[in-house]
């Protein structure tokens, strides 16, 4: 998608604050924080959200949950733990149309959320 803003971060066209990265997926720090860890996962294949995953392209979800887990340890908020969001569509307040995973931590965020 070459008006993606996630795509150019995927493809390095926008720089970003990476805290890892493999073949498939990339994670970066969030521009505008929520908590003071906030990445932001995503695959480097466009999704628009999660109404695009089905059961042919699933294996990605699974993909980032499991560097879900090796994020927190590298920025030790496994033992504190976080929280993983993902919003879908206007009234889940996705502004970005490309899937992406929000991973909050640091602070405790209260439960339910707003
Ligand atoms: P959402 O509202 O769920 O679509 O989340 C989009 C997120 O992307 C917001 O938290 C923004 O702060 C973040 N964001 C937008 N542009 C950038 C960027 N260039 N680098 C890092 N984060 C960004
Ligand atoms: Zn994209």
């Amino acid at each position: 998608m070459s008006d993606c803003i996630f795509c150019k971060i995927a493809n390095k066209e926008i720089p970003s604050s990476v805290v890892y990265e493999d073949d498939k997926v990339i994670a970066f720090n969030d521009l505008d924080p929520k908590a003071p860890t906030h990445v932001l996962i995503i695959p480097k294949e466009h999704f628009s959200s999660a109404l695009d995953i089905n059961d042919e392209n699933c294996e990605i979800i699974g993909h980032i949950f499991s560097v879900t887990s090796k994020i927190a340890k590298k920025l030790g908020i496994d033992k504190t733990g976080f929280r993983i969001v993902n919003n879908c569509g206007q009234d889940g307040g996705q502004t970005v149309g490309h899937i992406h995973f929000h991973m909050l931590g640091g602070r405790n965020l209260g439960w339910p959320p707003g």
